[in-house]
């Protein structure tokens, strides 16, 4: 069968290993191994949320309240904003795919840095549009900006604040510059997946996502319930943007884009911010761990404002090849290989697993 033309030019993502799979193919008790792939929270989510879930499967059978009410309410209460300038994702990646088919098509391009969330790549695909990448991997200011003034056409940037997968951030004032020279037609994507671990490391790279959209009608913020709130297999994620963007946005949604189970958790998730806190303090305590040990085995890595981190090898060694052998011993990381990058990136375990990670890195 013909299919769309643009779905020639377009890849499977390729998502971090399950665990089922390296059990599967390599015949490692799952017990054993340790998923250090997917920048899930490795302490789990609150416990409030898994109480709250549970009371609430009794709903299954209910559609969830669309408006998304109480979840849109928490959300402006905590940002100081209104209910009217946040819209729900199923998982934050859903807002992306609406921004782009929002402004994107085959008559135009979106730009990004040359390294970044794969997905803007894919669901910028999906719409024809033409892919405009950095020569750097990191972001870099100075290059966007002179490739958005050298081509016309561009109509969504993506910043991705801090950067997945590797680990840097901008600083907010800089990004603030760069902001004020780009056209009010042009959609700007702060993805901020990242920002509660950036806020807490570092002040100058915290985004407050009433002020961004204050100053700037064209920047749509991400954030999701993924990380630091420890909610990835919810599916849950928000946007926010003035009032008329959020609206535009909203024709792109299905009804029930998120399950009543999601949403109940996202909710009470919300009210913990506790567990959030703690989650990222142990974070950059263990984060610490890797850099010392990175250091000493003489190897280097990108420094992180993320729940990961990515180690850079010298030709000497190879990341892929390194990654299959911590496979076939049920660790599970992320090469980064596929993006030209001699490099992995590797989730920040709890103690243990990250115990584990350093007895099983020197075997290898
Ligand atoms: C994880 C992630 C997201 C969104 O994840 P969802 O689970 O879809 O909310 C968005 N952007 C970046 C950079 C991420 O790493």
């Amino acid at each position: 069968m013909q299919y769309n033309e643009v779905l020639d030019n377009l890849k499977i993502y390729e998502a971090g290993k399950p665990i089922e799979l390296v059990v599967r193919e390599y015949g490692v008790d799952a017990k054993d191994i340790i998923k250090l792939a997917s920048n899930e929270n490795p302490r789990g989510c609150s416990p409030l949320v898994i109480e709250a879930v549970k009371n609430e499967a009794s709903k299954m059978n209910l559609y969830p309240d669309d408006s998304m009410y109480e979840l849109k309410e928490g959300l402006a209460d905590k940002f100081d904003i209104s209910s009217k300038n946040v819209i729900i994702g199923a998982g934050s990646d859903q807002i992306i795919s609406f921004a782009l088919h929002a402004k994107a098509n085959q008559n135009n391009a979106i730009l990004m840095a040359r390294t970044t969330f794969a997905m803007y790549e894919i669901y910028g695909r999906q719409t024809g549009t033409k892919i405009l990448k950095t020569p750097s991997h990191t972001h870099n200011l100075e290059e966007l900006l002179q490739m958005y003034k050298e081509n016309k056409d561009i109509r969504v940037i993506f910043l991705c604040l801090p950067n997945n997968p590797l680990g840097e951030c901008l600083d907010t004032k800089d990004v603030y510059s760069f902001l004020e020279q780009i056209d009010k037609e042009t959609l700007v994507v702060v993805d901020g997946a990242y920002q509660e671990y950036a806020s807490y490391k570092d002040e100058a790279k915290k985004i407050d996502p009433k002020e961004l959209i204050e100053k700037f009608d064209n920047v749509l913020y991400l954030g999701t319930f993924s990380k630091a709130y420890g909610l990835g297999g919810m599916r849950c994620g928000y946007g926010i943007g003035n009032e008329e963007m959020i609206t535009a946005l909203h024709k792109l949604r299905s009804p029930f884009n998120i399950t009543t189970l999601s949403l109940k958790a996202a909710i009470v998730a919300l009210k913990d911010q506790e567990f959030v806190q703690k989650s990222v303090a142990e974070n950059f305590s263990q984060m610490k761990r890797y850099e010392t040990f990175t250091a000493e085995n003489g190897f280097d890595f990108i420094e992180s404002y993320t729940n990961f981190i990515t180690l850079k090898y010298d030709a000497s060694q190879s990341s892929s090849s390194i990654a299959q052998k911590l496979l076939k011993k049920g660790i599970i990381v992320r090469d980064l290989g596929a993006y030209g990058m001699n490099s992995l990136r590797i989730t920040i375990g709890t103690p243990e697993q990250n115990d584990r990670f350093f007895d099983i890195y020197k075997t290898i």
